[in-house]
């Protein structure tokens, strides 16, 4: 890929190299396919663009499977922190049926909520909460778009597993420890989040919510319920404490798909931060799309790149924060390969 090279003739070139290497053999007749992306968010420009999705698409259905598009709620307040807010937005980001022939069906349900407990061989957990849709799909397709990120150092395979295809709850546990209170002046006394806290640990004081902190089980209801931001969370976490959460979970998700997931890195519109925050600016040139049926080697493939092509470390153009902490944690649970070999297709 060329810098600023255009979208339709990268996507050309994308699809000549799996057709010409069959990279989409693992898709049976009638496997439903879920193909996970990220949609961006307001005023960011870094997601990767629908008319890839459509010749994506149209290879699963050349395979006879039965291709979606597939994405989860936010924790965060915004406009993707509930299925259909966030089923409208991605439609204005061009993610229509008309423009990429699939459907969209949000992995975890009207309310983030939708999941499934995996069991892992992990060392924090014994088992992760992930998206529903994405555990019961029978085939993955995982398009990733690289970024730096602050608190995980850098954003693509790893992070769209582990925190992207997990459920609310899912991601709660690798955000944050705490547990969450009211903000009093914020607190309409709508009395929602009471209805739908599974603990009873809400209750109405003095005309607003409070919440008994003993009760409470971090679960995160309440903030996706309530409408007026009243529900404040501690998402502090330490750095490398988030990245071995979030590689537990993305270990989660490979569990569920064995040998029948591939992950599609785009190093293109690469940006300091995530596409969750609104800025675009781009901090490295163009590189390329890499392709492996191993989310650990096209992470560590991809940061290699971004490294080795801009002549800079990742804390030098993003965050300074420790960067690698997600390949170094999947080497030690011995959860894919840090090691890769690099082959240029087309
Ligand atoms: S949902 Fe929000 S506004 Fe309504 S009572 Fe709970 S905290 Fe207050
Ligand atoms: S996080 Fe869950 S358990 Fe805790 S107060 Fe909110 S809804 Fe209740």
């Amino acid at each position: 890929m060329t810098d600023n090279e255009d979208d339709q003739s990268v996507s050309l070139r994308l699809e000549k190299a799996i057709e010409s290497n069959d990279f989409f053999s693992f898709i049976k007749p009638k496997d439903m396919v879920a193909i996970k992306t990220h949609f961006g968010e307001e005023k960011t420009q870094g997601y990767v663009r629908p008319n890839y999705f459509k010749m994506i698409g149209d290879m699963v259905k050349k395979k006879k499977g039965v291709p979606f598009l597939t994405e989860t709620s936010t924790l965060y307040r915004g406009r993707r922190t509930n299925a259909v807010e966030h089923m409208e937005f991605a439609y204005g980001h061009g993610f229509t049926f008309e423009k990429t022939g699939l459907p969209i069906i949000m992995a975890d349900g009207l309310m983030g909520d939708e999941e499934m407990e995996v069991t892992i061989p992990g060392v924090l957990y014994p088992s992760v909460k992930i998206a529903s849709l994405i555990a019961k799909a029978h085939s993955l397709i995982l398009v990733s778009h690289f970024t730096g990120h602050i608190l995980a150092g850098f954003g693509a395979a790893l992070k769209n597993l582990g925190m992207g295809c997990s459920s609310r709850k899912g991601k709660l546990v690798q955000h944050s420890t705490a547990r969450p209170s009211i903000i009093r002046k914020k607190c309409t006394a709508c009395g929602e989040c009471i209805k739908w806290c599974p603990q009873d640990a809400i209750a109405m004081m003095d005309g607003k919510a409070e919440i008994d902190k003993s009760k409470c089980i971090g679960c995160g209801e309440c903030l996706a319920v309530c409408r007026f931001d009243a529900v404040n969370y501690n998402w502090s976490e330490t750095y490398v404490n988030l990245q071995q959460k979030v590689v537990e979970h993305a270990m989660g998700v490979v569990e569920t798909k064995k040998n029948k997931a591939i992950y599609i890195n785009f190093l293109n519109r690469m940006t300091k931060d995530c596409d969750c925050m609104g800025e675009f600016q781009k901090i490295t040139p163009d590189i390329g799309i890499l392709i492996s049926f191993d989310p650990v080697a096209v992470d560590a493939a991809s940061l290699h790149l971004v490294e080795s092509k801009s002549g800079k470390s990742l804390p030098g153009m993003a965050y300074d924060i420790p960067y690698d902490e997600q390949l170094k944690y999947a080497k030690e649970l011995g959860f894919g390969n840090t090691d890769f070999e690099l082959i240029e297709l087309a």
